[in-house]
């Protein structure tokens, strides 16, 4: 890889060279690949871009994949970012886009690293990857692996919903359902990877995953014709997908493609917010029970804090913290403004953006963006609690009369 210096631990900053089958350091730091920013910008220019395909790779040089490593079957990437400008109004913002990131194959953001697991976990010459995963981690990666033909072992607490273990079964995965917390799945997915040497899907242990997260910051970006935005809101559990968005946005910094960075809105839930507490309380993290519906982000034991951290307090950013009520409120507003059905974890950025707006913490002046990083239709059980019953009658037009004027439903 000419684009690639190293790997290099963020806890003590001994090098690594970057074989495809990287982990955590000796220390149990975390590794971060290190690139050539100068060589870089002598080989990719935005003008490469008109000629690529739409999808994730199209930044290949930003990616820490040989030249001749083919990009996995999936389409990811180049998700949508829709100008939100009646949901701009109501809360009150001068500019706001929602990145609909659902609309990924297997309907999250977690397919933008599951496909660099694939790509990795080909050049490492592996034929099963296995993981650990509140649920959509797995989802993705087994599908993923499933269309590029490698076989999948994935770990998941019985906690998660059923839209989820629903794909990964669909997609051919050995699923290992593990009467735990997360933190509980994590440990036997660990212990389950050494004894059997499969390939490392854990996000917060093989660095390269995070790589494939940070694409939808260099998407927004070129979304936004490199204009860049004020704020950018998006949910976190382990901290490696907020990790990545922020290694995005540097590294186009870096090369000269933008010339300022955003702050970042980092939004836990209130029942799990181990990273935000931290941030701020200028404290080491503390473990916190998994207390949240929106089930992506119960993380008590966060896998990737300190980068996560690290991201947060060097962009100048925000926390927030939103109730569950707060998360099912803005899954329907998302839906109601903007046509977009996130799930809750996947809404959790716009909840907390509407909280910080209500709490004036963000200039009206402001231009934001808000990722929504799964889709609603994976866990419908609360979705449907939340919006409540349809209106039932028999086919009878008397009788839907009398339930719309029963209801008060204005008709024009
Ligand atoms: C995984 C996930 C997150 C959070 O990502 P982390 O890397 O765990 O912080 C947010 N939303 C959804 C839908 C997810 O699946
Ligand atoms: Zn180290």
């Amino acid at each position: 890889m000419r684009n690639v210096i190293c790997a290099c631990c963020v806890k003590c900053g001994r090098e690594y060279e970057a074989k495809p089958d990287l982990t955590n350091c000796e220390c149990g730091g975390i590794l971060d690949i290190v690139y050539d920013y100068d060589y870089i910008k002598t080989v990719f220019h935005k003008e490469d871009l008109s000629k690529r395909p739409y999808d994730m790779w199209r930044y290949r040089e930003l990616l820490p994949v040989e030249a001749d490593t083919p990009a996995p079957p999936l389409r990811v990437g180049w998700s949508p970012l829709y100008e939100a400008e009646r949901l701009a109004k109501q809360l009150g913002l001068k500019k706001l886009w929602i990145k609909d990131d659902g609309v990924n194959p297997t309907a999250s953001l977690k397919d933008r690293a599951s496909a660099m697991a694939v790509a990795k976990a080909r050049e490492a010459g592996a034929r099963v990857i296995a993981c650990s995963s509140t649920g959509n981690a797995a989802s993705s990666l087994a599908g993923n692996a499933a269309a590029a033909g490698l076989e999948t072992y994935i770990f998941v607490p019985s906690r998660a919903p059923k839209g989820k273990v629903a794909q990964l079964m669909t997609f051919g995965a050995t699923v290992i359902s593990v009467q735990g917390s997360y933190e509980d799945t994590f440990e036997l997915s660990k212990q389950a990877i050494e004894r059997w040497g499969w390939y490392n899907r854990n996000a917060a242990i093989n660095p390269y995953l995070s790589e494939g997260k940070k694409t939808v910051g260099l998407e927004i970006m070129e979304q936004l014709n490199w204009q860049v935005p004020d704020y950018i809101a998006i949910s976190v559990g382990d901290g490696c997908t907020i990790a990545g968005l922020w290694k995005g946005l540097k590294d186009l910094y870096a090369i000269g493609f933008i010339d300022r960075l955003p702050k970042l809105i980092s939004a836990q839930a209130a029942g799990c917010c181990p990273i935000n507490r931290a941030v701020e309380t200028g404290e080491p993290w503390q473990p916190m029970e998994e207390n949240t519906l929106a089930d992506s982000i119960a993380v008590g034991v966060p896998r990737n804090a300190d980068k996560a951290i690290a991201a947060i307090r060097e962009s100048g950013g925000l926390t927030v913290e939103v109730t569950d009520e707060e998360i099912m409120a803005a899954q329907k507003l998302l839906g109601r403004s903007c046509g977009v059905f996130g799930e809750p974890a996947g809404v959790t950025g716009t909840a907390g953006l509407k909280k910080l707006c209500q709490q004036g913490r963000i200039p009206a002046d402001a231009a934001v963006v808000s990722v929504v990083t799964g889709n609603g239709l994976k866990d419908v059980a609360n979705a449907i609690k939340a919006c409540g019953e349809p209106i039932s009658v028999p086919s009878d037009m008397d009788r839907l009369l009398a339930a719309f004027s029963e209801r008060e439903i204005p008709l024009r």
